[in-house]
């Protein structure tokens, strides 16, 4: 118990205690809490679906026809046949064979890496992969080898040193970083992941909804779909509700139904979720001009923000300004708060030491007014 408590104060007195803020309401880029209301920068609602009518109005039918839950996994009585029209929607939306739907993305990077790899393979991520990424890979028990950010060169002389020492390999990365806002090298990775002869998988939980033609991801923007072995991305961000799925060969899918154990030991989504996410997939194609706003209000922020100085590597709707210090960065978040803006801090672990930082996460509703105020905000309270 001593061990709980000294860590908690640990956390306390550094600025890395984390605590929940639970606000009344978030909706189209705002966030209701302690009876104010501030434009939210710190959700992932990047076309504001998650208050979209139509994404409501499937959910709340399908609670009506189908009843609230699935009431067991998948491969018991919980299959629906919405679930496989999700799955065969997403796959159309990703170019692949088949997809399979996972219960939350995080539950997804742990389902496909430990079923498809174990102990005598090897894992090369990039040090930035999220920790659903890593925690898939330490469940899989497969080596682990890290990735300079974005090093290609890196990349390749761990495969040159390494691959012939294990029997099965994979590369991944993701499209869009979550705390950085960039994007890899991804041709140079798959030309890599050809010449050495492993597999690739994409992660484009920030990515799916906004790039590509068809909003599929960056994965489709950059030609690559039938270059990458696995292309994983969630519901849950810009598609505005819930869950996760990978789209892959037909093969590897009903593997995964027979293998992934977050797959098949958990709850299938329920019919609401699922309904939402179909409706979310439909607006992709109705309403593609909120991904336009979005990728425009994005460029505009990145664009002012390096005529003032600050150094910008995002490529994105995430735009992070990095801080340092983590008392510095959870000040100025105060700062803006008290200005009606809502940008956390995000902290080490989640970020490497010493580079704690607000996370900027636009979306479509933030317009230039909303944008250039904020920076006016931003540069006075850094005095730049
Ligand atoms: N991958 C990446 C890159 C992420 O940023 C996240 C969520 N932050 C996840 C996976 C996990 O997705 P979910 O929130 O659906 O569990």
């Amino acid at each position: 118990m001593d061990r709980i408590e000294n860590l908690l104060e640990q956390k306390k007195k550094t600025g890395l205690l984390r605590t929940l803020k639970p606000a009344a309401l978030r909706k189209e880029g705002r966030i209701y809490l302690d009876n104010k209301e501030l434009f939210d920068l710190s959700s992932n609602d990047y076309l504001g679906l998650s208050n979209h009518p139509k994404l409501k109005e499937a959910s709340i039918k399908a609670t009506q026809q189908f009843g609230a839950g699935s009431c067991a996994s998948r491969l018991l009585s919980g299959d629906l046949e919405i679930h496989h029209e999700l799955e065969d929607k997403t796959a159309i939306l990703k170019g692949k064979e088949a997809a399979l739907v996972f219960n939350s993305g995080y539950q997804a990077n742990l389902g496909i890496i430990s079923a498809l790899y174990k102990n005598g393979d090897a894992v090369f991520a990039d040090k930035l992969c999220h920790a659903s990424i890593l925690d898939g890979i330490s469940l899989s028990k497969a080596r682990l080898f890290r990735f300079r950010h974005n090093d290609v060169d890196h990349l390749e002389s761990l495969l040159k040193k390494q691959i012939s020492k294990f029997e099965s390999c994979l590369i991944v990365t993701e499209t869009i970083f979550s705390m950085d806002g960039d994007r890899p090298p991804l041709k140079d990775i798959v030309e890599l992941k050809e010449k050495f002869n492993c597999c690739l998988m994409a992660d484009e939980a920030h990515a799916t909804g906004i790039f590509g033609k068809n909003g599929s991801g960056l994965v489709e923007e950059q030609g690559l779909t039938d270059r990458v072995d696995l292309i994983m991305g969630t519901f849950g961000k810009a598609l505005g509700s819930f869950g996760a799925y990978v789209a892959a060969s037909k093969k590897i899918v009903n593997y995964l139904i027979n293998t992934s154990r977050s797959f098949i030991y958990s709850t299938a989504l329920p019919p609401s979720v699922i309904a939402a996410n179909l409706a979310a997939l439909e607006l992709l194609k109705t309403e593609p001009f909120r991904r336009k706003i979005l990728c425009e209000n994005a460029a505009y922020f990145r664009h002012q923000l390096s005529s003032r100085g600050f150094e910008i590597k995002s490529s994105s709707q995430i735009v992070p300004l990095i801080i340092g210090e983590t008392e510095k960065t959870v000040a100025l978040s105060m700062l803006l708060t008290g200005k009606g803006y809502w940008a956390l801090p995000v902290r080490p672990p989640t970020v490497p030491a010493g580079q704690s930082r607000l996370r900027f996460s636009l979306t479509c509703h933030h317009d230039h007014k909303i944008l250039q105020n904020l920076i006016e905000q931003i540069s006075e309270a850094l005095n730049v």
